[in-house]
């Protein structure tokens, strides 16, 4: 009989997406810079916009995916779920209406799902990647989705 939880282990070099609104773009990128050494162990991806300024303007590596309201958070909460997405800094912004508000709200309920750090504010990212996580792995209970998929089939 398989278990309700699974173990899995966030790596010692984390897979970490980069999202900022277009009010906090600059914000994020002034964040990558004062924590650029601590980045560049890192693999970084990010939604499209966001991840090019980042690059252009530190010279850290982030791939990029689609811009955010072409998609981009829907990508990196699709990565979230393959666990190729361990990490997000996620700059939103609460004043202001988006027209992928949807997505938003999906990405941040996928990364609960997941048991993924995420932030969605300076403090928060602060706190995050000056964690002693940040330099080796981090073991975390996650709800055993095959299980769940064989008990629903099963039972529904
Ligand atoms: P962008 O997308 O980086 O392509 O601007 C971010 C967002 O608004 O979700």
């Amino acid at each position: 009989m398989s278990e309700d939880f699974i173990t899995l282990t966030i790596g010692k070099q984390k897979s970490i997406a980069l999202i900022a609104h277009d009010s906090k773009k600059h914000q994020l990128i002034e964040w990558c810079e004062a924590n650029k050494d601590v980045l560049s162990k890192h693999f970084l991806c990010g939604t499209g916009t966001t991840a090019r300024m980042i690059t252009n303007e530190t010279g850290l590596p982030v791939k990029g995916y689609n811009s955010g309201p072409l998609g981009g958070d829907q990508q990196i909460g699709a990565k979230v779920v393959e666990g190729k997405v361990d990490f997000i800094i996620f700059f939103s912004d609460p004043l202001a209406a988006q027209p992928h508000d949807p997505d938003v709200k999906a990405l941040l309920r996928i990364a609960q799902v997941y048991d993924i750090p995420i932030a969605n504010n300076k403090a928060t990212a602060d706190f995050m990647i000056t964690s002693s996580y940040m330099d080796k792995e981090y073991e975390h209970k996650v709800m055993n989705f095959s299980k769940n998929v064989q008990d629903r089939a099963n039972t529904l």
